[in-house]
């Protein structure tokens, strides 16, 4: 059963460069790892380097590191049909409504 996002996590947008297919990924703000785990586990400068190079996990369970590919990259703007479809389903309703709060590129023809 798809388990609601908590509120005070982000959507992110993942897009393969192979494919260009769009995977959804959650990134939760910092205080909310700092509670649970990071403060616990590691301190000081171990804990900003292990937050630094912790691998993006997208919802369908591909591991990224957008940070450091070239063949994954953060988008905010993809046509709605490339949304892996794997991710998509793993997420309630409330929730696939912000995973189409995104720009297009028709947005941007638009602008001009
Ligand atoms: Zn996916």
């Amino acid at each position: 059963m798809p388990k609601p996002i908590s509120f005070d996590a982000d959507l992110l947008f993942v897009e393969s460069v192979g494919t260009g297919t769009v995977h959804i990924a959650v990134r939760y703000e910092a205080h909310h790892l700092a509670e649970d785990e990071v403060t616990e586990v590691v301190s000081g400068g171990a804990a900003f380097v292990a937050l630094s190079i912790s691998p993006t996990v997208t919802r369908c369970g591909k591991r990224t590191f957008p940070q450091f590919e070239r063949d994954h990259v953060k988008t905010t703007r993809f046509a709605d049909e490339r949304l892996c479809a794997a991710c998509y389903r793993t997420l309630v309703p409330e929730d696939q409504e912000r995973a189409f709060e995104h720009d297009t590129p028709n947005d941007a023809g638009a602008a001009c």
